[in-house]
């Protein structure tokens, strides 16, 4: 990390009785360099949030306006003061909002996605002003460098993103059917990862999808199972990566309460401290901040 989080400070309380209780530590918090939040994350709809002081970028449209706008809201930031929205890839649980938003005037975030994903998308007639990038590119965005990278996944051309200001790294792979070397080689060094813990094997074998879309599902190129997330924590996981989100949590196929079982033997397996939790899909994380 680029700096110390944190400074003390010795203060005096008034009025206190013993001169020990007079000499306080205080605890002041900086202002935070990168906050991260997950709005929203599964099949019915994905969307993040990254910001510094300087920069805000949306990672993935897949809620409506509104209800992006709400999500926002809740967390004190707004669509206008967006800079930058960054598509994976256009499954609609991915980028359903994200006609309107480019039509609107509200909205002055310059749109970003891979040259094959922009036609894949149904834009309704509608034209929209794109900066179109060769998957494996890395980007400037204000004050954040982006680094994507391709993911393997039934997409026409699906990647991930790593981002990186002032020392802290964020990367995250969602979408993906495993988890080969190249992806791996960018999740290192990340303070924070948000890595897809799909679907419980089990619960999808028995489960109500039809053997086709398990199949789908269970593919090099659909989702993450809980035990591939889980034996990437046990093996591979960065001990500098001190917040782990898992998210992309079927509904059907996957229960956060087994995600988590699994998350704290694999961590636990390690020996790490990496605090971890679970991305819904109804609520917005926590604000992560570093
Ligand atoms: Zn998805
Ligand atoms: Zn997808």
């Amino acid at each position: 990390m680029g700096r110390s989080r944190y400074r003390y400070e010795s203060g005096f309380i008034q009025g206190a009785k013993s001169a020990a209780a007079r000499c306080i530590l205080k605890f002041q918090a900086e202002a935070p360099i990168v906050k991260f939040c997950v709005l929203a994350s599964g099949s019915s709809g994905n969307a993040a949030l990254l910001a510094t002081e300087n920069t805000r970028i949306l990672v993935d449209a897949g809620l409506s306006m509104r209800e992006l706008a709400k999500r926002l809201a809740s967390i004190g930031e707004e669509l206008e003061r967006l800079d930058a929205i960054l598509i994976t890839h256009e499954h609609t649980d991915h980028v359903s909002g994200l006609p309107v938003l480019a039509r609107s005037k509200k909205v002055r975030a310059a749109i970003h996605m891979t040259h094959l994903t922009a036609p894949a998308i149904d834009w309704g007639g509608h034209d929209p002003r794109l900066e179109a990038f060769q998957a494996g590119a890395s980007l400037r965005i204000g004050d954040i460098d982006v680094q994507s990278f391709t993911i393997p996944h039934d997409a026409r051309d699906p990647v991930g993103y790593a981002f990186e200001s002032q020392g802290v790294r964020i990367a995250i792979a969602t979408d993906l059917g495993y988890l080969p070397e190249s992806v791996k080689f960018h999740l290192r060094r990340s303070d924070l990862l948000l890595l897809e813990a799909n679907h419980d094997l089990d619960m999808l074998k028995v489960g109500p999808y039809p053997w086709s879309v398990k199949q789908r599902v269970m593919s090099r190129v659909g989702h993450l199972s809980n035990l591939v997330m889980s034996d990437y924590v046990q093996q591979d996981l960065d001990s500098r990566t001190s917040q782990l989100v898992l998210g992309h949590l079927s509904e059907q196929n996957n229960h956060p309460a087994i995600v988590g079982m699994m998350a704290t033997q694999a961590l636990e397996g390690r020996g790490l401290s990496t605090r971890f939790s679970i991305a819904s899909q109804h609520t917005p994380s926590a604000v992560f901040q570093f």
